[in-house]
């Protein structure tokens, strides 16, 4: 019998866990943040929260890779089927999956490969109105397609999401809100030619409950690396969290303090891993899966991302509100059964919506789609993260660095705070929420969301 990865990978995996029975798989609970003892800082009047995993039309929130998934699962998801399906998204990015750059440039390979295949003037559906799709659309409507793009939602941009208007002093982002810094950007380059700014954020602080000040990223690399060693040192899959698990104490001082110091770099490793991929620590591969994770910091996009998404998307044929429920396809061409009971016919189909949409079919293909790209759709994991911004009257908090990390020894809500009064001059901070907050979120009504934000600020807001 041939022994696949795969087959390796699911047998070796209880194994791994056993050996490692006595470590920490994911952080168990931790000591919460405990309220400040006197009155506290004027509290938000206003905040908006995203609910990625449980809307019907991302269910989720970024593809990442779990144990046995491989980058090639990505690359298969995206082959075209019979000349007339054909699949975008930032899923099927192999350089650049979960990100913005990644969906655009998922989008443009998608239109290139109809751009192949399609004869002039043909009618082609694009299903999605996200970056992916945004993009794919831009380029067969300018190569002289007749294109017609299909979202289920009322507003374009799917993961982008901007909040704009009424008491918010600027617009804000309920999704992808960052980019890539100091590498070629397309993205970046039509935000600037759009006139939307694209901010630095340079200054990072992290701080414990007490407000005591922690060091940022100091041990951070080394236990990435080391992380990876551990993993190298197996011929099989491991998670993040075994290997964080394996590590031994790393620093120079006492036993015991380096013990500590390790452990807490080792948290903050996983929480930021999980801010960045959606992904438990327990649920991400470590080769390959932290390859696609962006390790530096990256600069804030202002002004409102979906105008980028509008702009790709002025003056190309759009159906809202209008949710695929199934694609019939054959040889000769590919019809739409919409939600609402319509039908539409066209020769090709570009498909863009999430992965999370794909693994609950909430669009069925008829035929159902090859087997590969069924494998493909099962491997891929789907991560999950929030955002969660607050308004305020006035920015009255003490902290001037433009990012601000929790302690990731402590069991916080959000993970990372960006500052708008020091990007913007706006009294705005806004929340990432990563996959260990993403539930108990949702389970919170909105009061009691800014009662535990305004516990988890306190540090940052200095002595009242
Ligand atoms: C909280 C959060 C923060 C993020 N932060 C960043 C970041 O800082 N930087 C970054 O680069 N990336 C970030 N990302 C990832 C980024 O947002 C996505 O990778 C990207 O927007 C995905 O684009 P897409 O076109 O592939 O998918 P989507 O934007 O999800 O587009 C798919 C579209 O398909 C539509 N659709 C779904 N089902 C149907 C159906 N049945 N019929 C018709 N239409 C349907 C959806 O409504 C949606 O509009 C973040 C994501 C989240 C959730």
């Amino acid at each position: 019998m041939s022994i696949t990865r795969r087959t390796l990978i699911t047998g070796a995996t209880g194994l791994s866990v056993l050996a490692v029975a006595a470590c920490t798989q994911e952080p168990g609970p931790r000591p919460e943040p405990s309220a400040p003892s006197t009155a506290g800082p004027p509290r938000p009047t206003g905040m908006v929260r995203s609910a990625w995993s449980t809307e019907p039309f991302s269910r989720g929130a970024t593809s990442f890779l779990p144990i046995g998934g491989e980058p090639a699962d990505r690359a298969r998801l995206s082959v075209p089927v019979a000349d007339r399906l054909f699949f975008a998204g930032e899923a099927t990015s192999v350089d650049s999956p979960n990100s913005v750059e990644g969906a655009r440039a998922s989008g443009e390979r998608a239109a290139g490969e109809v751009l192949r295949t399609a004869l002039l003037g043909e009618r082609i559906a694009v299903i999605g109105a996200g970056v992916a799709g945004a993009a794919c659309a831009h380029r067969l409507n300018a190569a002289g397609h007749d294109v017609v793009v299909v979202e289920a939602r009322e507003r374009l941009g799917g993961r982008v999401q901007t909040v704009r208007g009424g008491e918010w002093p600027v617009p804000v982002e309920l999704g992808a809100l960052r980019i890539g810094r100091n590498q070629p950007s397309a993205v970046r380059d039509a935000l600037e030619e759009l006139g939307l700014s694209v901010l630095d954020g340079t200054t990072i602080v992290r701080r414990e409950a007490s407000g005591d000040e922690i060091e940022v990223d100091g041990m951070r690399e080394a236990v990435l690396a080391r992380a990876r060693e551990v993993a190298s040192e197996v011929d099989f899959d491991i998670p993040l969290s075994t290997a964080l698990a394996r590590l031994a104490p790393l620093g120079t001082d006492s036993a015991e303090n380096a013990l500590s110091e390790t452990e807490a770099a080792a948290a903050a490793v996983a929480e930021l891993v999980g801010a960045r991929s959606g992904a438990l620590a327990r649920q991400i591969s470590v080769d390959p899966g932290l390859d696609e994770v962006p390790g530096g910091w990256e600069s804030i996009v202002s002004g409102g991302f979906d105008s980028y998404i509008e702009s790709l998307l002025e003056g190309i044929d759009m159906l809202r509100a209008s949710a695929v429920a199934a694609v019939i396809y054959d040889g000769s061409g590919a019809a739409l059964r919409l939600g609402s009971g319509e039908s539409l016919s066209v020769n090709r189909v570009v498909v863009t919506v999430p992965l999370g949409v794909l693994q609950d079919d909430g669009i069925t293909f008829e035929p159902a789609l090859p087997l590969a790209h069924r494998e493909a759709i099962a491997s891929l994991g789907v991560g999950a993260l929030d955002t969660l911004v607050l308004r305020f009257e006035e920015a009255t908090w003490a902290e001037s660095a433009h990012v601000w990390l929790t302690d990731p020894t402590h069991d916080a809500l959000v993970t990372e705070w960006i500052n708008l009064d020091a990007l913007q001059g706006a009294p705005v901070l806004v929340g990432i929420v990563g996959p260990q907050g993403v539930s108990r979120l949702a389970a919170l009504s909105d009061d009691e969301v800014i009662d535990r934000a305004m516990i988890e600020l306190a540090p940052f807001f200095g002595a009242p």
